[in-house]
């Protein structure tokens, strides 16, 4: 009785009525959760059937909202639907979500989830992180009081355009089923203070090998939305951030004229993915060095590179050997440019990093790589 009154207090918000938002919707309104939200601005399309079971033939061309207010009123009229049938951005998501004690964030895109993140770390409210792609599922708890938040996992968006979206890419039908019904599993479990919560760990699921992994995810004290001295302390502008148009398109690049060296100081000097390759396979191969955090290299990392995270080069780089030719590799290139630039300005002379980080590797060279 308690727990269920518990269960009735809570008010959760779904942000997204697709693929991940289904399920976890319908659990959620099945387990008495006294108010779900549902913020979705798009309407239910054929292509969404499926996956998205909160819907039905009857439902096309409505607002997904509507639909799915309609399915859980249906399933459960104790409980109370609210509906924001709008794209949450930088201007609503904080009047948005004030009205609620937990987020389950079924997004599809990076621009929404890292304003999901930020939002609820201003707000101080935890969520459910959810995120799907072909065959694999992601689930972890963010935003806790003491637990890391997204940004802590995945400082910066991949570049825009090399992520596929499940509309491009495909998702397995049954995949969201799965991932969307942990997130409710978890969100239950947080309402009720039950069990060993997600936050600090992020499970990883094969569909294809029928398999759970699970990574421990510290928070990262200089993280710049949870950190010790965070930097963002209001929304930005999230589509510019994650390099996309409103409609999830790539902007094009910055305006740079290539002739022209505009940057100050050392320019970071790349290789490609079959370019390493080819040097990989030489006589005497240049020492990859992996910048990435702990936990990215435990889930996977190429053979006989070594590992030095940002942090610790930043420090120092007494173990870099001068003498052989160095190749920093991250997961979309970003901290590795920096790193390798630091490292020119250190007086190391051949140094270059991987273009498109250890992403484009997997896609180009070695697909049984795992890069978070
Ligand atoms: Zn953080």
């Amino acid at each position: 009785m308690e727990g269920q009154a518990r269960l009735k207090e809570a008010r959760v918000l779904l942000v997204g009525a697709g693929g991940l938002g289904s399920p976890a919707a319908l659990y959620l309104g099945a387990a008495g959760v006294g108010t779900l939200g549902v913020v979705d601005a798009d309407a239910v399309d054929a292509t969404n059937l499926q996956r998205q079971i909160l819907h039905g033939s009857a439902d096309l061309g409505r607002p997904k909202v509507v639909s799915a207010a309609d399915r859980l009123r249906d399933l459960n009229p104790h409980i109370e639907v609210w509906t924001h049938a709008v794209r949450l951005d930088r201007d609503n998501a904080l009047d948005v979500l004030a009205d609620y004690d937990l987020v389950v964030d079924g997004s599809d895109n990076f621009p929404t989830r890292y304003l999901v993140n930020d939002a609820c770390v201003l707000r101080g409210i935890p969520f459910v992180y959810g995120a799907i792609l072909r065959w694999d599922g992601q689930v972890s708890l963010f935003a806790t009081p003491d637990g890391p938040c997204y940004r802590c996992l995945f400082r910066e968006p991949p570049p825009a355009g090399l992520v596929p979206s499940c509309a491009d890419a495909g998702v397995f039908g049954a995949l969201p089923g799965v991932v969307g019904s942990m997130q409710a599993i978890e969100a239950l479990k947080w309402i009720l203070g039950v069990g060993e919560g997600l936050a600090g760990r992020l499970l990883l699921f094969d569909a294809l090998a029928a398999s759970w992994r699970e990574v421990t995810v510290p928070r990262a004290t200089d993280c710049p939305a949870c950190g010790d001295a965070p930097t963002i302390t209001e929304l930005i502008d999230y589509d510019w951030f994650c390099g996309v148009d409103a409609d999830g398109l790539p902007l094009a690049d910055p305006d740079i004229d290539a002739d022209t060296d505009v940057s100050p100081g050392p320019l970071p000097r790349e290789v490609d993915a079959a370019d390493l390759a080819r040097r990989l396979a030489r006589a005497e191969p240049p020492l990859v060095v992996d910048v990435r955090e702990g936990w990215e290299w435990e889930a996977g990392h190429l053979g006989d590179s070594m590992h030095l995270p940002l942090g610790e080069l930043a420090d120092g780089h007494d173990g870099l050997p001068r003498d052989r030719p160095l190749v920093l590799v991250c997961s979309v290139g970003a901290r590795s440019a920096g790193a390798a630039a630091h490292l020119r300005a250190a007086g190391f002379n051949d140094v270059a990093h991987l273009r498109g980080g250890l992403m484009t590797w997997v896609r180009e060279i070695d697909s049984s790589l795992t890069v978070l």
